[in-house]
């Protein structure tokens, strides 16, 4: 056989490349074995850049914190305070309404779809937007993956790395995760009684010029805000005049209890294309199914529309059916209707059990709607003990800090109250238990 002559030396370096690139590894006194792992450091820092911010209460990115909870939630027996999703008995309907939808759309299932979504769909949408006050075309709508996505396309369609955005505070934390992600600097606006304060929002609007306000105008989340008539026209007034776009996100607005509409989308009195509305049926019907829509007009919609191409081409066939069989024929009005009813019977459950559990020291909120109360409780207690523990006695609670933007602590919890009453008794009790505990330690 003919040798070729390689210097031992030059072995020895591209044995030392190889593992620190981690393709092998040196096993002393045995020799050197192919990495079951290929993940060093270097060859990982050529892919998308892992988020930093951390939450400071855990150290734990956004992301990794979600992941943590969606975990938790699989356990049996939980309960779970934590996530919004609807409180519906209705599997058996369900079942018949995707049945039937299948059954109708077996055209549609076996090919790719609009980007857009399906017409009759965004046709449906269109209607119950009307009844909401606000009035837009099938062709202004994206179905998209959920809320989540419809923020995502818009952010990374309005931000660029270093803007300054502006958020309510506290407000929706996966809205934060996207913004992190973005590398965008978040200002934070605190909350007032008739939404976010103006004044403060002015100077900034003036001061840092930002890109984007994203506002959770109905029901916000966390706090149950609803912000007023008159705050949304100044609201609207003022990004007109400082050229900033907003993000309205309406993800409670089906949730309120009386059925009759709050309050009109600030969308409905935007003449200059400046608002991007999103929306979901996550709240109430399923969040699996991750149907939500995106309402934008004028020159904005085909670059967004081109961002959900590029995404993911388009949101499943079976989910879009499955939404348009539930809202043709009436069943979502009276179907919303029953879940109202369910929802404020739980609020109601919640409040009294935070009355007969919780100490004097801590407050709450008494929303009109949505699916959570934000409960406060007094400073310098330790809320991320107090979610531990929870969980360690398989109850799911979201900490305050979560909420805002520089993560540093709040002394607050996030409750999602659409649970059954014997879950709430029990789960508000044991909270009630740690709260007293930690008050004193
Ligand atoms: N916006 C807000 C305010 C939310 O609370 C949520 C869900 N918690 C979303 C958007 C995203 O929900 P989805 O993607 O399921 O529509």
């Amino acid at each position: 056989a003919a040798s070729v002559g390689v210097n031992k030396l030059t072995i020895v370096e591209a044995y030392a490349v190889l593992e620190a690139d981690g393709l092998i590894q040196s096993r002393p006194g045995a020799g050197y074995f192919v990495s079951n792992t290929v993940s060093s450091p270097q060859w990982r820092s050529h892919f998308a850049p892992t988020q930093k911010v951390t939450i400071s209460e855990t150290g734990e990115t956004f992301c990794e914190q979600i992941m943590a909870t969606l975990q938790a939630q699989q356990q049996k027996d939980i309960i779970n305070f934590s996530s919004g999703f609807p409180l519906t008995q209705e599997s058996a309907n369900f079942q018949r309404i995707a049945k039937r939808a299948i059954a109708n759309s077996t055209d549609t299932l076996f090919r790719y779809d609009l980007p857009q979504g399906q017409l009759v769909l965004r046709q449906q949408i269109a209607q119950m937007l009307l009844n909401q006050g606000l009035e837009v075309s099938p062709e202004e709508i994206i179905v998209t993956n959920g809320s989540e996505q419809g923020l995502s396309l818009a952010m990374r369609y309005y931000l660029q790395p270093g803007d300054w955005v502006i958020v309510e505070t506290p407000t929706y934390h996966g809205a934060l995760g996207i913004l992190a992600n973005l590398g965008v600097k978040v200002i934070g606006i605190p909350m007032t009684a008739e939404g976010m304060n103006l004044e403060l929002l002015e100077q900034y609007l003036c001061s840092h010029r930002p890109k984007l306000i994203y506002t959770i105008s109905t029901l916000h989340n966390p706090t149950g805000i609803t912000t007023s008539q008159t705050h949304r026209q100044k609201l609207l007034a003022l990004a007109q005049q400082y050229e900033c776009p907003i993000l309205e996100d309406n993800a409670y607005e089906a949730l309120n209890f009386e059925s009759e509409p709050v309050a009109a989308p600030i969308k409905a009195l935007d003449r200059s294309d400046i608002v991007t509305y999103i929306s979901t049926f996550s709240k109430t019907l399923m969040p699996g199914l991750r149907v939500g829509y995106t309402v934008v007009t004028g020159k904005h919609y085909q670059p967004i529309l081109e961002q959900k191409i590029l995404q993911d081409l388009h949101s499943s066939t079976v989910s879009q059916a499955i939404v348009s069989e539930f809202l043709a024929g009436g069943h979502y009005r009276r179907y919303l209707n029953r879940l109202r009813t369910n929802h404020l019977h739980s609020r109601n459950a919640m409040l009294q059990a935070l009355e007969r559990y919780f100490p004097a020291q801590a407050s709450w909120t008494i929303p009109q709607g949505g699916l959570f109360l934000w409960v406060h409780l007094p400073e310098g207690i330790s809320v991320q003990a107090i979610c531990r523990e929870a969980l360690s006695r398989k109850i799911l609670v979201a900490s305050g800090t979560a909420f805002f933007p520089n993560h540093q602590g709040y002394p607050a919890l996030r409750l999602n109250f659409s649970n059954s009453l014997a879950d709430i008794d029990r789960g508000v009790a044991v909270l009630g238990e740690l709260v007293q505990k930690y008050l004193v330690a």
